[in-house]
């Protein structure tokens, strides 16, 4: 008697994404808006075909099944095609940051020996500095563009797309992004085909990204941020309609979301800073939207509710690279209808619930083995594990999970009794004043809130008594008045008294990653100096 199950082996590969997309919602449109201002329409089954024109072109270069091609660009319906045409012929997309320092860049390409770079002409400049130091890259094609290098419409136009998708293993890799670490060189983190649609399943239920066919979805999370949180497969699935640009001009973007009857958009909190700077300086009104994702960075407060009011539901998402990245999403909880409009903004600050698939645990911060009680209370190191977490860095030798496979994310975290995760932290940042833990973030959420704070930084600065004490650094926004003690008065409330920072600084900029999120490591070495007294 047979000792299996008696269902059809099936592999899971991008290849079968794509082919339900083209086959089930072949004629949903792909829209993009391009840097030059031109807006073209493509739909599933015409991405489907471009892709197998592309891996026929690839095939023609001489890329072998696990090598990889790299791309250098932002959201369009040709970047998309790349996601499908790399992986239908074996291949490993590479996308690469273009808002990486040279030396990052240099290392990430050479790294990841890239033998192909697609890239929009509007990087142009970024490829002449690069081009003699990238030693492995042998191929040039614009996406845009015939002018320096072969256009890509010209390149796969050639081909016929007679072409059978590449078979393989399940846990082929497919993808490979880069971690923007502050410290030392960046990580390759390598998707594999298997954890790639698991995690695209797992993005598409409600409480995720909550897709339907009637979805319309402008993603303003960059594909080359974090595999685009995978919104380009999960959209697939769903045979949702995508509305891309290329450019992340909130005026753009606006208008885009009005013409195109967007209901979902992702981005990075600044993406919606930005939206609503642009809203406010020109009497208009948010955009429509049914749901907005915001990750990356914790969404302030002030955001999730000028949202909600707007009658857009918020899902604040928690990942990161390492997690490919989605691993909670804030879908309503099970009190949410008792919940007063309040409590439902305060819930939704929150990073969330961990979707089915992830694991999530606390450790204490002193010995990072001894596992936290989810009371609501307990902050503690986070760690994930499940089957689309980072096993290995890119070329390491050592695993990068412990025994029992948890990986530690370097965030720190309280866990409730609801499983909603709450961030407050990061290991490296949380601040440690006379054996007690002050967490930067939340003071930098309160300093946030004044009325006069552009953006808040806070770092612990060595202090001869406690350690460590929390010093708050605040850009003013233009033409605004406000002093130290104003700052610190705004505080009070918020915090508890011996949380309150020693000093208040005020300076021009706050310095950010590649990512956009706020590097304290170069606030750190820039105030190398800086000694506050007992
Ligand atoms: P990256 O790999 O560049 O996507 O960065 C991942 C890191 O971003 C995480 O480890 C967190 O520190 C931070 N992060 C991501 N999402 C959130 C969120 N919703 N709230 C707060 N921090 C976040």
């Amino acid at each position: 008697m047979a000792k299996l199950g008696a269902m059809q082996d099936w592999t899971m590969r991008i290849t079968s994404v794509i082919d339900h997309a083209a086959r089930e919602a072949g004629t949903r449109e792909i829209v993009t808006r391009w840097a030059d201002g031109s807006v073209t329409r493509t739909d599933w089954a015409g991405v489907r075909r471009d892709a197998l024109k592309m891996a026929q072109a690839l095939q023609r270069l001489g890329i072998r099944p696990g090598e990889r091609v790299a791309s250098l660009a932002m959201n369009h319906s040709r970047h998309l095609v790349s996601w499908y045409g790399v992986a239908g012929m074996g291949g490993v997309l590479h996308t690469v940051n273009p808002r990486l320092f040279d030396d990052q860049l240099d290392y990430i390409v050479n790294h990841a020996e890239d033998r192909v770079l697609l890239y929009d002409a509007a990087f142009q400049p970024i490829v002449d500095k690069m081009k003699d130091r990238w030693t492995t890259i042998e191929h040039y094609i614009c996406y845009d563009s015939g002018e320096n290098a072969p256009a890509f419409e010209d390149w796969i136009g050639a081909e016929d797309g007679d072409f059978e998708w590449v078979t393989g293993d399940e846990r082929d890799p497919c993808m490979i992004c880069y971690t923007s670490g502050t410290t030392g060189n960046p990580k390759g983190v390598q998707y594999e085909h298997r954890s790639t649609v698991l995690h695209a399943i797992a993005g598409l239920q409600p409480a995720a990204f909550n897709f339907s066919g009637s979805s319309v979805m402008l993603p303003v999370v960059p594909m080359f941020h974090a595999a685009s949180w995978g919104l380009p497969y999960a959209g697939a699935m769903a045979g949702i309609k995508f509305v891309f640009s290329a450019v992340n001009d909130p005026a753009v973007l606006h208008q885009l979301m009005i013409d195109e009857k967007v209901t979902d958009s992702a981005g990075v909190p600044t993406v919606w800073l930005a939206h609503f700077q642009y809203c406010d300086a020109n009497g208009l009104d948010l955009p429509p939207l049914k749901a907005a994702t915001i990750g990356g960075s914790a969404a302030p407060k002030f955001m999730i509710e000028r949202l909600m009011k707007n009658g857009t539901r918020v899902q604040h998402a928690w990942g990161m690279t390492e997690t490919s990245p989605i691993g909670t999403v804030g879908g309503p909880t099970w009190d949410w209808e008792e919940l007063s409009f309040e409590e439902k903004v305060q819930k939704t600050t929150m990073q969330g619930r961990p979707i089915f698939g992830v694991e999530l645990r606390t450790v204490d911060l002193d010995d990072m083995v001894t596992e936290l009680p989810r009371d609501g209370k307990s902050s503690g190191a986070l760690q994930i594990r499940g089957p689309w977490i980072i096993k290995r860095y890119f070329k390491s030798d050592k695993d990068a999970v412990n025994n029992e496979g948890w990986f530690d994310t370097g965030d720190v975290g309280i866990l409730h009794p609801d499983g909603t995760l709450q961030l407050t932290d990061r290991t490296k940042d949380v601040i440690k004043s006379g054996g007690e833990w002050i967490s930067s973030v939340e003071l930098e959420n309160a300093a946030g809130g004044h009325p006069a704070v552009a953006e808040a930084a806070c770092v612990g600065m060595p202090h001869p008594k406690w350690d460590e004490r929390p010093v708050l650094f605040v850009v003013k926004k233009a033409d605004a008045q406000v002093s130290a003690e104003d700052i610190i008065e705004h505080l009070r409330s918020q915090v508890a008294k011996w949380w309150l920072p020693d000093a208040v600084e005020f300076i021009d900029e706050i310095p950010h990653t590649a990512t956009g999120k706020i590097s304290k490591k170069d606030l750190r070495d820039r105030f190398s100096d800086y000694r506050l007294e007992a």
